[in-house]
């Protein structure tokens, strides 16, 4: 298995989040997910999660600087230190070309990146769909990842909720930060040739083989 330094980039709803999951248990490498770092700083009341919480809610883009500041405290934790997986980060170049430089320093080896591609239409119909634990996080969909008991989650028994940047103004916001501040990041890492683009659309088994096939 070549080495595990992935990041996974998606528009909103394409499906990265679901999918980081699986890939992480299947490469046992952590799951970094941006999105979940700020969910939880908010739901903790830290200065973070309060500066975070109404840039959330309007679907832009938190602060670089913050967010480079999170991610690199993050990889700094020994269990990053063997690979990880990256959801959610980078979403703009500048973050991109932070994030190389640490890994460059780190030595061990290139990023890969995949570009988990799902139309718009698809995207806004899924994202108004999505469920999420309101303890750990896990990841259910009304239409197609049911939990086996409705509103709770299989894991830990906790509430599903609704995530409030789900709606369908923050998601059409969030979209376009999509198409104008990462869709850049996936050119940046087709030009240094990291680049592989995985259909996202189907059934959440289906795309994971495509994805299991990219990374193999
Ligand atoms: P996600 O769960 O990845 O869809 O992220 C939810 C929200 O968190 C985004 O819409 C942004 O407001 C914020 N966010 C997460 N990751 C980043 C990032 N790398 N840069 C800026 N904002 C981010």
């Amino acid at each position: 298995m070549a080495q595990s330094k992935l990041i996974l980039i998606g528009a909103p709803g394409s499906g990265k989040g679901t999918q980081a999951q699986r890939v992480a248990e299947w490469l046992h490498v952590p799951h970094i997910s941006t999105g979940d770092i700020l969910r939880e700083a908010v739901k903790s009341r830290s200065e973070l999660g309060k500066k975070a919480e109404p840039i959330m809610a309007s679907g832009a883009l938190v602060p670089d600087d913050l967010m480079v500041g999170i991610i690199g405290e993050r990889l700094e934790q020994p269990d990053a230190k063997g690979g990880f997986i990256l959801d959610g980060f980078p979403r703009t170049v500048h973050q991109a070309e932070k994030l190389d430089r640490l890994v460059e320093g780190n030595g061990n080896g290139a990023l890969r990146v995949i570009h988990l591609l799902v139309p718009d239409e698809v995207i806004v119909r899924r994202v108004t769909s999505r469920r999420l634990c309101s303890k750990c996080g896990a990841i259910y969909n009304t239409e197609h990842s049911r939990p086996k008991v409705e509103g709770v989650c299989d894991r830990c028994g906790a509430a599903l909720v609704a995530r409030p940047d789900d709606v369908e103004s923050a998601v059409k916001k969030r979209l376009d930060a999509f198409h104008q501040q990462t869709m850049p990041v996936v050119e940046h890492y087709r030009s240094k040739n990291l680049l592989k683009v995985v259909d996202g659309n189907g059934p959440v088994d289906q795309v994971f083989e495509r994805l299991e096939a990219s990374i193999r």
